[in-house]
């Protein structure tokens, strides 16, 4: 496979997989694409039959998998655990190890776990490279990842938090120290990845030591669809006095919270359409969301120590300019600072949007975790 320099991202959701082509000599994305609604009518019948599908439409674009090009496929894979804490060449016994996870994230792993079967029975000559989500956050210290509970319990049942869009972590604390004309060990940085899903991470000279997300992706910040930290006694009271059972309240947390349960809405476009015109209801969703991220961005300040850069990114943190104004109004004492015009500017590269000789550099940088994946797959294959 010497000359091949092709790289096959796979992102299998429970639903959906998403996929993309890139070819690793230039760092160019060839072909991307989405088989949405697996298991549902008009949609695919099963992961295989959508890789099938994203292998016709690669094929008929001119990128066959069957090209000698193909130098490996990258899975992103959700929780690696304690045991997967880098980028790993796919085998029985990773895959075996990945199967194990399951009980720790029981909607993704399984269908990460289709998705290498498919690929590996699709070019089984190839190296299969599993990336996983928690494993930029490996390096958090104890002190940070120990929940404070039963440390017996909670080693038997791994209880800690792991992290999650690691890949985006890592790819925008770099991109961010490449912004800043630095090294990445040479910069600390508060990356806010706002999307449907949110997750905050502080990252100091490179390593990340402190992230949002805890033992599952629904702890921290307020999202779409999740409330992110609650009580844990709102569970025991919605048991105990609400009547529901644990799958209700699983799917009242994951599913219908967030800013979806303030407000009836979870795209940031529509609820600042909303707020235009004087809902009650999604003022209250905006104004929980950019508390609850000011708390976070106070938080990690004081974990980090000194903060050289602040990273916003995913759908909300590049394109909201509200969210990024209201989320760092009031904090010159931080040394953060937003100009207004500068915040304003709609563009898709990484750029600054603090006034020149800010103490804190505020940044939006928009993330690749596609790319990041590739880059770890065609390390690792070759
Ligand atoms: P995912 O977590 O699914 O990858 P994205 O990072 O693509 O999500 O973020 C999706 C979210 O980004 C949408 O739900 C929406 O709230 C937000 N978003 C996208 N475009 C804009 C925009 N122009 N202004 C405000 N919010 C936006």
């Amino acid at each position: 496979m010497s000359g091949a320099s092709w790289v096959l991202v796979l992102n299998s959701g429970s639903s959906s997989v998403k996929y993309q082509l890139l070819d690793m000599a230039t760092e160019r994305r060839l072909a991307a694409g989405i088989v949405e609604r697996i298991g549902e009518e008009g949609g695919a019948g099963d992961h295989a039959e959508a890789l099938r599908r994203a292998a016709t439409d690669l094929k008929e674009r001119g990128f066959g998998l069957d090209s000698p090009e193909l130098a490996a496929v990258g899975h992103r894979v959700v929780h690696g655990g304690t045991r997967f804490t880098r980028p790993t060449l796919v085998t029985d016994e990773v895959l075996a190890g990945i199967e194990d996870l399951v009980p720790l994230a029981p909607l993704h792993n399984p269908a990460n776990v289709t998705g290498i079967k498919v690929a590996r029975e699709l070019r089984p000559d190839l190296p299969q490279v599993a990336v996983f989500d928690t494993a930029f956050h490996a390096t958090i210290p104890e002190a940070a990842a120990r929940y404070a509970i039963d440390t017996e319990v909670a080693d038997r049942f791994g209880i800690r938090r792991y992290g999650f869009h690691g890949t985006s972590h890592a790819y925008v604390s770099r991109a961010t120290a490449a912004l800043l004309g630095r090294e990445p060990a040479d910069v600390n940085v508060i990356v806010l990845h706002l999307g449907n899903g949110a997750s905050a991470s502080a990252v100091r000279g490179g390593v990340c030591v402190d992230t949002s997300m805890g033992l599952t992706p629904l702890e921290g910040l307020v999202m779409g669809t999740r409330s992110g930290d609650v009580d844990p006694a709102v569970i025991f009271h919605l048991e105990r006095v609400g009547g529901m059972g644990t799958d209700e309240i699983d799917t009242l947390l994951n599913k219908r919270s967030g800013l979806l349960g303030l407000c009836g809405a979870n795209d940031m476009r529509e609820i600042g359409r909303r707020m235009g015109e004087g809902d009650a209801a999604a003022q209250t969703a905006f104004e929980v969301y950019v508390h609850r991220l000011r708390r976070y961005v106070g938080a990690f300040t004081a974990v980090l120590g000194r903060v050289d850069a602040v990273a916003f990114t995913a759908g909300v943190g590049e394109n909201s300019a509200a969210v990024r104004a209201a989320a760092m109004a009031d904090l010159e004492g931080l040394g953060m600072v937003v100009d207004p015009v500068r915040n304003a500017v709609r563009s898709s590269a990484a750029r600054l949007v603090s006034p020149d000789g800010s103490r804190v550099a505020v940044a939006v940088v928009p993330t690749d975790e596609e790319l990041e994946i590739a880059r770890d797959t065609y390390a690792l294959a070759r």
